[in-house]
């Protein structure tokens, strides 16, 4: 699979990767637009309580999911602590904010799951899906085409609003956290989609 950015010493960036788990900058990750966010509250103005629809994130001051991830993204490529937890931010975003078609989800999903449950690691993800051929070649678009119904209705439990920016250890942390609820917000269904026993 291209895709996986490997991370740590350089920090070189994948370009390549987009499809599958994202890449690092800014356009990199088609971010929900001003018009996809629904403003809650009475008053009128700019700077008012967001709600996202696809995430449920709230925002107090009309900051948007995209406009944090994309700062999250330039923390990231500023301090490689930062970086080092990028393969499962990335994937925790797009999954949330629906950005795979129907298979693209459940692998993407189940690639988080491998990186969280059973330590792998980028470059192993790399390898493991060089030997097995490329995953574009069959089945279709991870991007394109029909998304897995049910994933607009999953109440997410923790958010990109909700990640620590504060210290890299208290980010790294916040992503895993982020990991490992996307993991069980999910889990009804995509045990309904695949009945699969290691979900
Ligand atoms: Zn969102």
């Amino acid at each position: 699979m291209e895709g996986v950015a490997e991370h740590g010493g350089g920090a070189e960036l994948d370009r390549k990767a987009l499809p599958l788990i994202g890449g690092v900058g800014r356009g990199a990750v088609r971010s929900p637009t001003a018009t996809q966010f629904e403003f809650v509250g009475k008053a009128s103005g700019f700077n008012m309580p967001a709600t996202c629809p696809q995430c449920g994130a709230i925002f107090p001051d009309g900051e948007t999911c995209g406009g944090r991830f994309d700062a999250l993204q330039w923390k990231e490529l500023e301090d490689p602590a930062y970086y080092a937890v990028h393969h499962i931010g990335v994937p925790c975003y797009l999954l949330q904010h629906n950005a795979y078609s129907r298979r693209g989800w459940i692998e993407v999903r189940d690639l988080l799951r491998r990186f969280l449950r059973e330590r792998w690691t980028p470059a192993m993800a790399r390898r493991r899906y060089h030997a097995a051929g490329e995953p574009n070649g069959q089945g279709g678009s991870l991007t394109r085409g029909e998304k897995l119904p049910g994933v607009e209705r999953i109440v997410w439990s923790f958010t990109v609003a909700e990640v620590r920016r504060d210290s890299a250890d208290a980010y790294g942390a916040d992503i895993r956290r982020w990991g490992e609820r996307v993991l069980a917000d999910s889990e009804n269904l995509v045990r309904a989609e695949v009945g699969c026993p290691n979900i």
